[in-house]
């Protein structure tokens, strides 16, 4: 089963956004826009994205400043960033890993393609698929979750499997999911 992805692109150039906007949405992503900094943090802290993709010079609030006003907020500071640059100044790649900007590309060094799939990427390199083992709470986690005691699925019986992904990589934070590979494979 494909998750649809909500992708935040916020750039001020007008031709460049709905470039990706077609992109992102023809790779079946739900697409938000913002114009630049400022609408970007008004746009994700309503829309809580996926991802947010963003450029780095804007008018009132700049990508760097984005970056910085996300963090700020509960709600926004787990949003993986990435970043793109017209310029494509070291300093700005420096920067943007210092601040902990997920990925940051150049444009016209990467095509759109890549960068979809490098978004992409960024998902799956933060997924795990557990098998849990039935020590600790597993038989109390069984009942609240109302799944069968040996820990299998209800539909097919085969053992279901805990999916993490990684919110917060520095505090060891994660958001997890309880599955089942064989049915979620169909
Ligand atoms: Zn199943």
């Amino acid at each position: 089963m494909k998750k649809d992805y909500k992708i935040l692109i916020v750039d001020d150039d007008a031709e460049a956004r709905s470039l990706y906007v077609e992109i992102f949405k023809s790779e079946g992503f739900e697409v938000t826009e913002a114009v630049d900094g400022i609408d970007g943090m008004d746009k994700a802290t309503a829309s809580i994205p996926d991802v947010i993709f963003t450029g780095i010079i804007m008018p009132r609030m700049d990508g760097f400043g984005l970056k910085e006003a996300l963090a700020k907020n509960v709600a926004t500071s787990n949003i993986p960033v990435v970043m793109s640059s017209h310029m494509g100044r070291e300093e700005d790649r420096k920067k943007a890993m210092e601040v902990g900007v997920r990925d940051f590309f150049v444009v016209g060094m990467i095509t759109p393609r890549e960068v979809v799939s490098r978004i992409l990427d960024l998902f799956s390199a933060e997924k795990y698929r557990l098998y849990i083992s039935t020590k600790g709470d597993v038989s109390r986690l069984v009942r609240d979750l109302r799944l069968k005691g040996d820990f299998s699925c209800v539909v097919c019986g085969d053992e279901l499997a805990l999916d993490l992904k990684i919110t917060n990589i520095e505090k060891w934070e994660f958001t997890g999911k309880i599955i089942c590979p064989r049915c979620e494979a169909k």
